[in-house]
């Protein structure tokens, strides 16, 4: 706790500040993020484009990390003689993670097999550089719980981001060992996440994500989200839980340092 403002200091683990929606404002996005006691921000590289921007957003802004990874909306578009360019943007010293990564059945913008290929190339990238990886799934759940659970159970750290699933699942992912994120959606009616949030993650697994721009939480719900909206999730978990903020906020922070390796101060 910040004794001074009050404020909680928190890490927005899963940002997308380089998305075009803070083209006009970037800065004072950043700048907000600062004022409302964030103390970090792992900006989330999906494809070579946005992994560039990560970085370079994290070369300009001390509290801000980049990751890098080929989205499986993406996977169609990466081509074989790319990863040597992957490998070498994965080298430099601002990414934190692989990610993020996954299979997403949704939205359907590659073929299943090409989706599957590009994951297993990254999954196996990141046993062999020791990076934490962050997951993304939807609707594909079938398909990426034994490639997590089973293939690569014990080999890999990382989390799975926007959880949105089952108890079930919830209970695999953490069984495994992984890590799991929450962002605005615990704010909305009837969510299941919350519940999940409030009931079934240890504190010691627990994340907080904003996914900005989207995913804005109650009271911003339908607006452009950014990462100043962090301490709004914080509160609605820490409500849920029945516990002290303050306490919510120092043990998340905890496991971003445990699994990004980034020092929060
Ligand atoms: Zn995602
Ligand atoms: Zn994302």
């Amino acid at each position: 706790m910040d004794q001074k403002s009050g404020k909680i200091s928190v890490v927005d683990t899963h940002a997308h500040l380089d998305f075009e929606n803070f083209n006009s404002d970037r800065d004072a996005v950043i700048k907000n993020a600062r004022l409302a006691n964030v103390a970090a921000i792992i900006n989330i590289g999906i494809n070579l484009e946005t992994i560039k921007k990560s970085i370079a957003l994290a070369e300009s802004h001390d509290f801000i990390y980049a990751t890098a990874g080929i989205h499986p909306h993406d996977a169609n578009e990466m081509k074989s003689d790319q990863w040597d360019e992957f490998i070498e943007l994965l080298r430099h010293p601002n990414i934190v993670a692989i990610g993020e990564i996954g299979l997403d059945y949704y939205r359907d913008y590659s073929p299943h097999d090409v989706q599957k290929k590009i994951l297993e190339r990254q999954l196996e990238l990141a046993v062999e550089h020791d990076l934490p990886v962050v997951v993304h799934t939807r609707n594909a759940w079938q398909d990426v719980m034994p490639i997590f659970t089973e293939q690569y159970r014990g080999k890999l750290k990382g989390v799975f981001h926007c959880f949105s699933g089952l108890e079930s699942e919830a209970k695999a992912v953490l069984d495994a060992g992984y890590f799991i994120s929450f962002t605005g959606v615990v704010t909305f009616k009837n969510a299941n996440a919350l519940n999940i949030a409030a009931h079934y993650v240890p504190l010691d697994r627990l994340l907080l994500e904003t996914d900005c721009p989207f995913m804005a939480p109650e009271p911003f719900r339908g607006k452009r989200c950014e990462p100043a909206h962090v301490p709004y999730i914080a509160k609605k978990i820490a409500e849920a839980r029945g516990m002290d903020l303050a306490e919510l906020a120092k043990q998340t922070n905890q496991n971003v340092e445990k699994l990004f390796g980034i020092k929060i101060i």
